[in-house]
């Protein structure tokens, strides 16, 4: 299959490197012909992210701090410029807490400053590029966020990414609601854990990755690629009738409800 996407643009936000999730979902896009922008955080970021984005075609590369409103204002007026028409989708893969508080108690260590900042970064922003994308995509468009199963379950040190990402998920059902009558679909993605530089932020990471790894019923957590897989889908034609949804994509950890039983008695 290929051409899914031909004709399609969008934006990818949350490209640090590589490992990003954001990168994975970039490559499935493009391999299906979409058409892609970047935004990247800071100076040192874009040096890495300019040339990933050349490698699949795009040279619209833009500098974004998602708590520098202007910076987000920025990317949507040289979107005007570049792409009059509109575009059809947005990857949003943007989070961030200070990860001196994703560790330990909850309880004890979030501070009123952290938990704001958490929020506006990794929840809110997403509300604020959907404000002005909506503005600007065609029919058929799709706003893809993403998101962890700490949203719903208590998972060790996640902390107040898990409070922020519920309010993400929750976010997720009211633009769906809200923006579905112009025809456009918002839908987050609950990958597992992924080795990158916001995955290496929280206490026990590797722990973590392991133990889902050990006791998802695939034995394994999800690749980059299935992860790149499923985001197409959610921005593609294919899931044309789904919208407001949180996707597991995750080897099916989130059904467990406890160790496997045979590594209990080990
Ligand atoms: P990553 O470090 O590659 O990407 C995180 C991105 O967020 C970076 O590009 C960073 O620049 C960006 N970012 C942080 N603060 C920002 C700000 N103020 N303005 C603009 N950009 C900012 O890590 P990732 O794991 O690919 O994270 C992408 C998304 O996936 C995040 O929302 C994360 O919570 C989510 N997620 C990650 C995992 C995992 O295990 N890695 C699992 C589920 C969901």
């Amino acid at each position: 299959m290929t051409g899914l996407m031909a004709g399609r643009r969008g934006l990818v936000m949350g490209v640090a490197n590589d490992h990003s999730i954001a990168w994975g979902i970039a490559r499935a896009l493009r391999a299906q012909g979409a058409e892609l922008a970047f935004t990247y955080q800071g100076e040192a970021l874009g040096r890495r992210v300019g040339p990933l984005a050349q490698t699949l075609g795009s040279s619209l590369v833009l500098p974004c701090d998602v708590e520098d409103l202007a910076s987000v204002d920025a990317v949507f007026a040289a979107l005007d410029e570049a792409w009059p028409e509109g575009f059809d989708f947005v990857v949003h893969a943007i989070g961030f807490s200070d990860k001196a508080q994703l560790k330990g108690r909850y309880v004890d260590a979030t501070t009123r400053e952290n938990f704001s900042r958490t929020m506006v970064i990794s929840c809110f922003s997403f509300t604020e590029v959907a404000q002005r994308a909506a503005k600007r995509m065609r029919p058929g468009g799709s706003l893809l966020t993403l998101t962890y199963g700490g949203s719903t379950r208590v998972m060790p040190n996640y902390n107040v990414m898990g409070l922020a990402k519920a309010a993400l998920e929750a976010s997720v059902r009211y633009l769906a609601a809200d923006l579905g009558p112009q025809g456009i679909r918002v839908n987050a993605l609950s990958a597992g854990p992924v080795r990158t530089l916001a995955g290496a932020g929280i206490a026990d990471a590797r722990l973590m990755f392991n133990h889902q790894a050990a006791h998802a019923p695939l034995r394994r957590t999800a690749t980059l690629e299935d992860i790149g897989g499923s985001g197409l889908y959610l921005l593609s034609p294919l899931s044309g009738s789904v919208t407001g949804e949180t996707h597991f994509v995750d080897s099916g950890y989130n059904i467990i409800s406890m160790p496997r039983p045979d590594v209990l008695k080990a």
